[in-house]
């Protein structure tokens, strides 16, 4: 049997827009690598009787629950009478807990005011778990299916105590179990083109689960597959992940999870020693800022010019004046003429240009705002393809960026 955990992050001050419970991802992260999955997560507020509800129910439910914050001096920390009385368990004094709270506050030379001896009061049957970095101690109580774990809200009390202490107890109350993921990184389909593509396949599965993240231009596919080993882990993973991959194709940039796409097109460049310059008119210049995103990028790029007027793309780049005359900035043969250009001028292996109608004025019959074209130039000679996007200009700028790099991407994957 695999366990399921629980997280209930207390404190009135992550309900409000100002704070957020990043205390239960660090814990969710070190559950997985134990082979636990987070199955529900809750915040609640400073509220005794919500809070014994909700803890009554998760520990009826889950086999793990952990409970982070309110665990302080103050009269809004309830999270030991909360617990306690879910439980039906009594919160009794450790007279080992009040001499190292005596202790630490003559150490920090403090007086103890009276309410903090409540911090010395420990569930019924749990084991204190020492805080180096304050005054409460974590609980930890084992129950008859798992445990239930009582931690400080401060993320540095709680860090190390949910590496030093919580992890060390749980290990023994859970089978082996691990957890493995695959992750594919997708660009060039929509989110609804992507699902309906993938779906015949991860629907017939469980395990792995399947979650899609979606950002607009990026996509990515979590494969998360839980087993006794890690060789039965990976076998799911690839019964699942191999059709999916080979429907995704090359819309797959990567399978590294952090891996962005501005990353692979570097690393590209630099296997096959080639060099490439940006020619952008509607994006800005954005497509140059992610290709040197990152430290290195010299290796590969040597210049982005962003020609934004006809007069520009005539004299930085060589486009002819009776070119733009004939089809308007806004064509094929323009970005093909920009990508050249670049190249020309700068003397890279490849350019990449861009120019389009970002909107929200302009545009014609022909090329409504929205419209880009998107030009590659190199050794294999120039291409450009026409993209629509929409009529949101922040969201035509970004697609248009990741776009250009993802042809460049294309091309350098067949040359
Ligand atoms: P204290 O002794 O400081 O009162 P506590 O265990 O009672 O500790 P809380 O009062 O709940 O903890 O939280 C103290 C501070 O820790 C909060 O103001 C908040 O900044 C931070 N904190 C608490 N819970 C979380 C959480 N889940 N994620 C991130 N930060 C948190
Ligand atoms: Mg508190």
């Amino acid at each position: 049997m695999t366990k399921n955990a629980e997280i209930i992050a207390v404190g009135s001050e992550m309900l409000t827009p100002q704070r957020l419970d990043t205390n239960s991802l660090l814990v969710t992260e070190h559950l997985n690598l134990l082979g636990v999955e987070v199955v529900m997560k809750q915040v609640i507020g400073d509220d005794l009787e919500r809070l014994t509800a909700a803890i009554r129910t998760a520990v009826a439910r889950s086999a793990i629950l952990i409970v982070i914050g309110g665990l302080g001096p103050t009269q809004d920390d309830l999270t030991r009478e909360a617990t306690a009385a879910a439980l039906n368990r009594k919160l009794v004094l450790s007279l080992e807990q009040e001499s190292i709270l005596i202790t630490r506050f003559r150490q920090i030379n403090r007086p103890m005011a009276r309410n903090n001896i409540k911090q010395a009061y420990l569930i019924e049957g749990a084991e204190a778990m020492p805080n180096p970095h304050g005054t409460a101690p974590g609980q930890f109580l084992s129950t008859s299916c798992g445990a239930v774990a009582l931690l400080p809200g401060p993320p540095r009390e709680l860090k190390p105590m949910v590496e030093h202490e919580l992890i060390p107890r749980l290990r023994p109350v859970l089978p082996r179990h691990v957890i493995r993921v695959r992750t594919f990184r997708i660009t060039g389909i929509g989110e609804s083109d992507l699902d309906t593509l993938i779906a015949p396949v991860y629907t017939k599965y469980t395990n792995p689960t399947t979650t899609v993240l979606s950002s607009p231009g990026d996509l990515s596919v979590h494969l998360r597959a839980r087993a006794g080993s890690v060789s039965e882990a990976d076998a799911l993973l690839r019964e699942v992940g191999n059709p999916i991959a080979e429907l995704l194709a090359d819309r797959v940039y990567s399978e590294n999870a952090d891996e962005s796409l501005e990353m692979v097109v570097g690393r590209l460049l630099r296997k096959h020693r080639a060099t490439v310059s940006t020619a952008e008119s509607c994006t800005g210049g954005t497509i140059a800022a992610r290709l040197t995103e990152r430290g290195g990028s010299s290796d590969f790029f040597t210049a982005g010019y962003v020609t934004y007027t006809n007069r520009e793309k005539q004299e930085v780049l060589g486009v002819s004046r009776e070119l733009i005359e004939r089809h308007t900035a806004v064509s094929e043969p323009v970005a093909a003429a920009m990508a050249e250009g670049a190249r020309r001028r700068s003397g890279t292996t490849y350019a990449l240009s861009a120019t389009g109608y970002a909107g929200p004025e302009g545009g014609t019959d022909f090329d409504p705002v929205g419209t880009v074209y998107l030009g590659v130039s190199g050794p294999g000679g120039t291409r450009v393809v026409r993209v629509r996007y929409g009529r949101d200009r922040d969201r035509v700028r970004l697609l248009a960026t990741q776009g250009a790099l993802d042809l460049l991407r294309k091309t350098l994957l067949k040359g």
